[in-house]
């Protein structure tokens, strides 16, 4: 089997910054953090804090917070109590909202300085994320550009987006205030990537990257794996939220499935399967799909090959820790460590695998 760490990065990664999410590092060589969304209202904290938990479950790293008023605001102590996770707060254009919720204790507050008022009224809130440790994304969207900069540019633009960041970190830089991170996002993938790649070449603050409403969960993860994956084989992003107008842990899933892809993230199982054709005996798909649902609670790092007959299974389930290979005739081979090690009924294959992948997994888990 292949040691899939040590396979070549795709990229160098771009040096930067480090600022702390909780105890979540961001930026400075620290792993590429998987974000997402709560889609609840933040004023359920019940509602709230169950998806909370499902996204760490499924593997985030952080989540965030929609705060739009005062009786989410007042929600927000009980939910970061009851957190696995940091949390960040979103907030538009409410100071008041901003201080309410630091001092709810919670990690991050998503807000842009120049759009929540008097110079004074950001003072107050830099003030308090400065006590506190708390560092401020600036979120510049394509769609809510300043309207000055939209006029000098003429519509729209990278180049647009990146001065609108820059007049945001000027503000709180002004203020002596340096945890910040920034995005950058826009729906059309080719503006993403250039207003990103252009903040990357004038500042070190870390990247938090997305492709703002991508979509529905298969157009959507496709522009965004093709979106981010374009800036991190630059070597650009230190943490990455997937948009998808579907169950937010499935934005959590893809995230990883990306990161895992891209050489960025390890642990957990990674399955590679074939996608069968007429050469296939039997029904291999739903067998692939089970296994993939049947080793996502896994910790440690497993690679595992399901694939469908003796042409490509061999080569692939070699170079799995554990695979299968189906065959003719009703049965197929178990592969472990790159060689075979039973030859069994079909049907006896996929809970073998499973097997041999959990106690794989389990050995790896605390290394
Ligand atoms: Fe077809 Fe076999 Fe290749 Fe699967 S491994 S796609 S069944 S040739």
């Amino acid at each position: 089997a292949y040691d899939h760490q040590q396979l070549p990065a795709i990229s160098q990664r771009r040096q930067t910054r480090q600022v702390r999410v909780g105890s979540v590092p961001i930026g400075g060589g620290a792993p590429v953090a998987v974000q997402s969304m709560t889609t609840t209202e933040t004023a359920d904290p019940v509602a709230t804090l169950a998806q909370v938990r499902a996204l760490a479950e499924a593997g985030a790293d952080v989540v965030r917070l929609a705060v739009p008023n005062q009786e989410a605001a007042a929600a927000l102590a009980t939910i970061v109590k009851g957190s696995p996770i940091p949390l960040v707060a979103d907030i538009h254009f409410d100071y008041r909202l901003a201080l309410k919720a630091l001092d709810a204790g919670m990690h991050c507050i998503r807000l842009n300085p120049g759009n929540i008022g008097s110079a004074e009224r950001v003072r107050e809130v830099v003030k308090v994320a400065a006590e506190r440790q708390v560092p401020i994304r600036i979120g510049v969207n394509a769609g809510s550009l300043e309207e000055d900069i939209v006029e000098k540019h003429g519509w729209p633009t990278a180049e647009g987006m990146v001065e609108s960041a820059e007049r945001h970190i000027r503000i709180l830089e002004d203020l002596g205030y340096r945890e910040i991170k920034v995005s950058l996002k826009a729906h059309d993938i080719a503006m993403t990537v250039q207003a990103n790649r252009l903040f990357a070449s004038r500042f070190d603050y870390p990247l938090h990257l997305g492709i703002t409403e991508a979509g529905t969960l298969i157009a959507g993860t496709v522009k965004s794996a093709a979106g981010i994956g374009i800036l991190l084989a630059d070597g650009i992003g230190d943490t990455i939220r997937v948009s998808l107008a579907a169950d937010p842990v499935e934005e959590v899933k893809v995230a990883r499935i990306l990161l895992k892809a891209m050489g960025l993230k390890f642990g957990g199982a990674t399955l590679t399967a074939c996608p069968t054709c007429g050469r296939c005996s039997v029904g291999m798909i739903p067998i692939a799909e089970r296994v993939e649902t049947r080793l996502s609670h896994l910790k440690g790092e497993v690679n595992v090959a399901v694939m469908g007959c003796e042409v490509n299974g061999p080569g692939e389930a070699r170079a799995a820790d554990v695979g299968i290979a189906f065959g003719h005739g009703g049965v197929g081979l178990l592969f472990k460590g790159g060689a075979v090690v039973k030859r069994m009924k079909a049907e006896e294959l996929e809970d073998a695998l499973v097997t041999e992948a959990e106690a794989i997994a389990a050995a790896r888990e605390n290394k």
